[in-house]
């Protein structure tokens, strides 16, 4: 097909081109006296990205299910107890990986829709006044259906029931995106991956342990060897790795990194918040609902899209595929069918997004939802128009060749102000 294929899946997300040339080079050894510099400077500044001063980050060749197997194991022992609410597909797969593990895991099922319920786990935690429940496991973006917790409501619950449980958060689709704190939140385990708001491909398992979590170790009986901290502490220590890292994902980790700060996290999440609020304001035009059942749940990264009743959602994926070329996120489990997903996190301006809404409404019609075509392209346009920053400053007019010559220092002359 030609022209672009719109990539609209809440991950892997676009990849910069910036990324992509970063990543694209001869492999080098990784036990060299040069491979340091990197490692180091990496593991330092994706603290930045978590907002922690005081954890201690790990990168493993994995992915955002290994970083939750990483977070779990380094800190915990089969038979321990651990609460997690489960309101979508993300935090049921959590759960079951830790259930696997051999950990007891007290289940607070949510309608899916909804977030963290905060009350309840306080409730929950001030009842087990022997501490048995060793942690707290929280999806901060639940990816499957757009729904957004409240993790500092989750850090207030805990300490109001002043419970030393740890603090498990899973924050890959929600890191570099919108906003989050680990030191300010007292989050013990934050884990990300790479393929949503860092915009590489998937293959990095990404967390950041407090130093509570990481005193944790030392009673953890869990079985670990690839992802034992341990390990990487050690190697990490001289800036080297227990095996063999994927370089290419560590040169585009780099540049991920540096596109990130240039931008800087408050303008990221700034960003995403008005690229979602368009996507929300189209839904709103095309007469559809959120899976999201209240605005304190709306999700800046992705958006789930309930399609009417009598219709399959996934008719409407496979239409844009196949049609437009464009990639829609499925309804995953228990909302299969029932609605469609649009990510948008990572590289994205307006009018990629403009784009997908377009393909999105072109493709319900196709399959017989009623609505104006454009109607969601226009409410979310006119919304991008009405919320955009101020004209940013021309580039500064370049000197004119003719005042660079010897002797000449006269003001831009006319043809140069023109060529400006
Ligand atoms: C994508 C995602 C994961 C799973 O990550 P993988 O990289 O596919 O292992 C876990 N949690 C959330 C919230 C996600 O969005």
């Amino acid at each position: 097909m030609p022209g672009r294929n719109f990539l609209f899946v809440p991950g892997p997300t676009n990849v910069p081109e910036r990324i992509l040339r970063a990543m694209d080079r001869a492999m080098e050894d990784h036990r060299s006296s040069a491979f340091p510099t990197l490692t180091a400077a990496l593991l330092h500044d994706l603290k930045q990205v978590f907002r922690t001063a005081t954890g201690q980050a790990f990168i493993f060749p994995a992915t955002g299910t290994g970083g939750w197997e990483a977070a779990l194991v380094n800190t915990l022992s089969p038979g321990d107890r651990v609460l997690a609410p489960r309101y979508g597909q993300f935090s049921h797969l959590w759960i079951d990986l830790a259930q696997r593990h051999g950990l007891r895991v007290d289940i607070i099922d949510v309608e899916w829709g909804e977030g963290a319920p905060a009350a309840r786990i306080e409730e929950i935690l001030s009842a087990d006044t022997q501490h048995e429940i060793k942690g707290v496991l929280i999806v901060h973006n639940e990816t499957a259906t757009g729904v957004t917790s409240d993790v500092a409501a989750v850090r207030r619950a805990m300490d109001a029931a002043a419970h030393p449980a740890l603090l498990y958060v899973d924050g890959v689709s929600s890191i570099g995106s919108i906003d989050f704190r680990m030191d300010e939140w007292k989050v013990d385990l934050a884990i990300t991956g790479s393929q949503k708001g860092l915009m590489l491909p998937a293959g990095l398992g990404l967390v950041c342990a407090s130093p509570k979590a990481l005193a944790a170790r030392e009673q953890a009986k869990c079985p670990r060897v690839f992802f034992d901290f341990g390990d990487m502490i050690k190697a990490n220590a001289t800036g080297f790795f227990p095996y063999t890292p994927s370089i290419p994902m560590l040169y585009g980790l780099r540049e991920s990194l540096d596109i990130i700060f240039e931008e800087g996290l408050d303008n990221i999440f700034a960003r995403h918040h008005r690229l979602a609020e368009g996507v929300r304001a189209a839904v709103r035009a095309w007469g559809l609902k959120l899976c999201a059942k209240a605005p304190r749940w709306h999700s800046d990264t992705v958006s789930a899209i309930l399609v009417p009743e009598g219709f399959n959602g996934a008719d409407v994926i496979d239409v844009a595929f196949r049609r437009y070329n464009l990639a829609l996120g499925a309804g995953l489990a228990r909302v299969a069918g029932k609605l469609f997903r649009i990510g948008h996190l990572g590289d994205l301006n307006e009018l990629m997004l403009l784009g997908a809404l377009a393909g999105a409404e072109m493709a319900m019609r196709d399959v017989g939802i009623k609505l104006t075509l454009g109607a969601g392209v226009a409410a979310a346009a006119e919304l991008y128009r009405s919320t955009a920053a101020p004209l940013p400053p021309r580039p500064a007019a370049a000197p004119s060749p003719d005042a660079q010559q010897p002797g000449a220092g006269k003001p831009a002359t006319p043809r140069a102000a023109v060529r400006a």
